[in-house]
C-alpha cells in the first residue's frame, strides 16, 4: 500500500523548495500540526543533517491550506470569471483550446512552460510531451532565469555542466572560497555551515556583493562591486596574478589550452582600471588575490549576482580563468561550482524541458542525441522538432507567434523580467493552461487551471545543486479532486492521440529517463529508486555497467576521473575481482583526471569587461538589484501563502543607503518609488548603510504595485540568453501618500 497507509511511519524525503533539497522526515496523521503532517528531523542526510530554514520547516502548511486549489477551474466566455469544473471538462478544454491552435497556427503556435521546481520525472515527460503528443519546439522554463549562464560557461570551460563539480562538504575542507553574488545565509542558511567550518578551520572567506549581506557580514574580506562589474573583478584579479607571478604553469601547459588569449584579455585589465569600473580598491583587490593564492586549495562559487546579467556567461567564464590560471580546477578540494537555486535547478535543466536540450544533457542540435532519444520513445528522429526559442523570448512571443501555452511550475507575472509587458504578452494568448497548486498570479489568467499535487503527496527525483540525484517519496494522499501532473499529461497525451507513452508511475517514467539519458553527458541509467533509497542519493554521471563481456567502457568513465576514496558512495568502479561487475559508484566528484572536452582540458575563454545593458545616466542615475529574502522563495506564490512566512517577510520595500535617503527625502518605512524604462514599483524604504549609494535594491517576491520585476531589463546574455535582472538602471522617488 501507498505511505499514506501507514500514518505512523516517517516518511523520509526532501524540501519542496530550493536546491539544497534539504532532507527531512515526514510523519503523517500528527495531531495538530500543521497540513495534518509533522516535519522531523533527518539527521542522517548528509547536505543539511536535520537543519532546516523557515521555508522548509512550514512547507506542510499548504498541503491543506484554505487557498489551495481542489477542483479544475474554467473560463466558460472571453472575460468571464474562472468557474469549478469536473476533471473531463477541463481536460477536454485544454486538449481543444491546444489543438485548435495547432489546427489553424501550426504545431509552433503552441508553446510549453515548465520550471525547475518539477521532478526529473515531470521536466522528462513534459520535455516528451511538447515534442512528440504536440509536436511543437516551443518549450523552454522558468530554469532559464536561474542558472544558465553558468550553465553555458561550464559546458565551454569544462565540457560539461554539473552545477557543483563536488560535493558541498568539500567546501568546508578547502582552504579559500570566493562567493560571488549569492546570499546563502538568507537564501539557504542550512548550507552557512559549510562556510563556518571552513573559517573555524583556518580557512578564508571571500564574499563578492554589492551589498552587505548577511552572508556577507560572516566574510574574511567583503568586496562590493558596482553591480554589472564582477567580470571586471575577475579579470582585475586574473591581472595581478599574473604580475605577481603566482600563475600554476604546470597546471596551465597540461591541464588547458587556450591560456594566451585569456592571459592578454586579462593584462588589458590593469588594477587601477578595475577600481575605477568596480569601485573596489587596489589594495582590496591584492589582498583578495593573496587570500586566495596562498591556500593549498580554493574555490570560486557563483550564484545569480554574476550569473544574472547581459553577460553572465563571460563574467562566470572571467571566475572560472581565474580558476584555471591558479590550478584550481580538476583538483581535490578545488575548483569553481555553482550554487544553483531552484529545487531542480540541476536536474531540470537536464531531461529535455530546455528550448535546446534533449534528455541525458543531450543537444537537440546532435544527430547522434536525437536518434538514440528518437529510439526510446519509438519514433522517426526525423519527426523530433529542432531546437525553439529561450524562455523571455517565448514569453515574448506570446499572442503573437505562440498562441497557445501550457504551463507549469512557474509564476512568470512575478518572476520574468519587464513582468508588466510579460503580464500583457500572456493574457493576449489565445488559450492558457495553468497547472497549479494555488491560484497563482499567472493562474489567474489562464482559460484553464489544473489543481495538481505536491511535493508530499507524489514520488520522485530532484537532482541537488551536488549533481546527486535524490528521493522524494510520498508521504501523505493527495485531496481528492486533485491530479499529478504526470496524469495531466497523460490524460492531455491521450487526448491528442498518444495513448501509449505517457505514464503515470513516476518510477516507470524515472526508468524510461534512464535509457534516454544512457551514454549522455548525465547519464542516469545507472540509478535506481533502490539505489538512491539505499546510499541517501547517487551522483551523476553514473552508467549502468555493461554485463561481463559485453566488454564495453562506461560511456563517460574517464570524463569524471577516480572518485577521491573518501567519496565513495558504493563500491569502486571497475568490478570486484572475479568477474562480477559492481555497479558504477556515481561520481560525486568531476574532472580529477581529465576535464570532460575532447582532449581532455580545460579552455579558456579570453572575456573583456563590457557595460551592462542599461548603465545609469541623467535620467536614471541609480543602478537597480534584485535579489531574496529568507522567508519567500520565488515569486511567492507558496511561500506568501504560508501565514508564518508572510508574518516573517510580508511584503516588499526598497533596501537605500542613508545618503541617497536624504537625497531623495525619504525616512525609514516611507513609501519610495523606483521607476525605471519599464514601469514603475512602490514600496516602503529600508534605509541600511548596508549597500553601495549608487545602488538600490529590491526583492522580487511580490505582484502589484511593489513588484520589482516591472521594473528589470529583459536584455540577454547572447550565449545563454539570461535576462539582465541584476542591474538596470533607475531614479528613485519619494512616492508620498501613493
Ligand atoms: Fe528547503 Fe532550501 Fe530551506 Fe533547505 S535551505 S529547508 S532546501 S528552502
Amino acid at each position: 500500500g501507498s505511505a499514506s497507509d501507514t500514518p505512523a511511519a516517517t516518511v523520509d524525503t526532501h524540501c519542496p523548495y530550493c536546491a539544497l533539497q534539504c532532507g527531512m522526515g515526514l510523519r503523517p496523521g500528527a495531531e495538530g500540526a500543521a497540513g495534518g503532517v509533522e516535519v522531523v528531523e533527518r539527521t542522517a542526510f548528509d547536505v543539511n543533517r536535520g537543519a532546516l530554514c523557515g521555508k522548509g520547516r512550514t512547507a506542510p502548511a499548504l498541503l491543506s491550506s484554505r487557498v489551495r486549489l481542489t477542483e479544475p477551474l474554467v473560463r466558460r466566455r472571453p472575460g468571464g470569471p474562472l468557474e469549478p469544473a469536473g476533471w473531463e471538462e477541463a481536460l477536454d478544454r485544454v486538449a481543444e483550446g491546444l489543438s485548435k491552435v495547432r489546427a489553424a497556427h501550426g504545431p509552433d503556435a503552441v508553446g510549453v512552460f515548465g520550471g525547475g521546481g518539477l521532478t526529473n520525472e515531470k521536466a522528462y515527460l513534459l520535455g516528451k510531451f511538447a515534442r512528440l503528443a504536440l509536436g511543437t519546439s516551443q518549450i523552454d522554463y522558468n530554469g532559464r532565469f536561474c542558472m544558465s549562464s553558468a550553465a553555458a560557461a561550464h559546458n565551454k570551460a569544462f565540457g560539461l555542466d554539473r552545477g557543483l563539480p563536488f560535493p558541498l562538504a568539500d567546501v568546508a575542507r578547502t582552504g579559500c572560497v570566493i562567493l560571488v553574488g549569492s546570499n546563502l545565509a538568507e537564501t539557504m542558511p542550512p548550507a552557512l555551515r559549510y562556510l563556518t567550518e571552513l573559517r573555524e578551520r583556518g580557512g578564508k572567506l571571500i564574499v563578492v556583493d554589492p551589498r552587505r549581506t548577511r552572508t556577507a557580514e560572516q566574510a574574511d574580506l567583503h568586496l562590493a562591486p558596482r553591480p554589472g562589474t564582477d567580470l571586471a573583478l575577475a579579470l582585475g584579479m586574473l591581472h595581478l596574478v599574473v604580475a605577481e607571478g603566482r600563475v600554476d604553469t604546470g597546471f596551465v601547459a597540461a591541464r588547458t589550452t587556450g591560456w594566451p588569449e585569456a592571459r592578454a584579455a586579462a593584462m588589458a585589465h590593469w588594477p587601477e582600471l578595475v577600481e575605477r569600473i568596480t569601485g573596489v580598491p587596489v589594495p582590496r583587490l591584492r589582498e583578495a588575490v593573496a587570500l586566495f593564492c596562498d591556500a593549498s586549495s580554493s574555490m570560486v562559487l557563483t550564484a545569480r549576482g554574476p550569473e544574472q546579467q547581459s553577460k553572465g556567461t563571460d563574467t562566470v567564464g572571467a571566475w572560472i580563468n581565474l580558476c584555471l590560471a591558479t590550478g584550481r580546477a580538476g583538483r581535490p578540494l578545488s575548483g569553481y561550482g555553482c550554487l544553483t537555486g531552484q529545487g531542480n535547478g540541476q536536474g531540470g535543466r537536464e531531461h529535455g524541458q530546455k528550448a535546446d536540450q534533449l534528455p541525458g544533457y543531450r543537444r537537440l542540435d546532435d544527430p547522434a542525441a536525437r536518434e538514440h532519444v528518437a529510439r526510446v520513445w519509438g519514433v522517426d528522429p526525423e519527426t523530433l522538432p529542432g531546437p525553439g526559442r529561450s524562455a523571455y523570448e517565448l514569453l515574448d512571443a506570446l499572442g503573437r507567434d505562440v498562441r497557445a501555452l501550457l504551463l507549469t511550475g512557474s509564476n512568470p507575472v512575478v518572476s520574468a523580467p519587464r513582468a508588466a509587458h510579460v503580464e500583457e504578452r500572456i493574457a493576449s494568448l489565445d488559450f492558457l493552461a495553468v497547472c497549479d497548486v494555488v491560484l497563482s498570479e499567472t493562474a489567474a489568467l489562464a482559460d484553464v487551471v489544473l489543481p495538481v499535487a505536491q511535493w508530499a503527496e507524489e514520488t520522485g527525483t530532484t537532482t541537488n545543486l551536488e549533481g546527486r540525484v535524490l528521493l522524494r517519496r510520498r508521504a501523505v494522499a493527495p485531496p481528492p479532486g486533485v491530479r499529478t501532473d504526470l496524469e495531466v499529461l497523460n490524460a492531455l497525451a491521450a487526448r491528442l492521440g498518444r495513448e501509449k507513452g505517457f505514464p503515470t508511475d513516476p518510477e516507470e517514467v524515472f526508468d524510461e529517463l534512464r535509457r534516454a539519458s544512457a551514454g549522455g553527458p548525465a547519464d542516469y541509467s545507472g540509478i535506481t529508486y533502490r539505489r538512491i533509497a539505499e546510499e541517501d542519493g547517487v551522483f551523476w554521471p553514473c552508467p549502468e555497467v555493461p554485463a561481463v563481456g559485453e566488454g564495453a567502457e562506461p560511456p563517460l568513465g574517464p570524463v569524471g576521473g577516480t572518485p577521491a576514496p573518501d567519496s565513495s558512495p558504493g563500491l569502486p568502479p571497475g568490478g570486484a575481482p572475479g568477474g562480477t561487475p559492481a555497479p558504477h559508484p556515481g561520481t560525486p566528484r568531476l574532472f580529477l583526471d581529465r576535464f570532460a572536452t575532447d582532449d581532455g582540458r580545460a579552455r579558456f575563454v579570453p572575456v573583456a569587461h563590457r557595460p551592462s545593458a542599461e548603465e545609469p545616466d541623467a535620467a536614471y542615475p541609480l543602478l537597480l538589484t534584485t535579489g531574496r529574502v529568507l522567508a519567500q522563495y520565488q515569486s511567492g506564490a507558496q511561500t506568501r501563502r504560508v501565514a508564518e512566512l508572510n508574518d516573517a517577510a510580508p511584503g516588499p520595500f526598497v533596501q537605500l543607503h542613508p545618503r541617497l535617503a536624504e537625497k531623495v527625502g525619504v525616512a525609514e518605512g516611507e513609501p519610495v518609488a523606483v521607476v525605471s524604462r519599464r514601469g514603475r514599483a512602490v514600496a516602503p524604504a529600508r534605509i541600511t548603510p548596508d549597500i553601495r549609494p549608487d545602488t538600490v535594491f529590491m526583492p522580487f517576491h511580490w505582484p502589484g504595485a511593489g513588484r520589482a520585476n516591472t521594473l528589470t531589463n529583459p536584455a540577454l546574455d547572447p550565449t545563454s540568453r539570461m535576462p539582465e535582472f541584476k542591474v538596470c538602471a533607475v531614479r528613485v522617488e519619494a512616492a508620498g501618500e501613493e
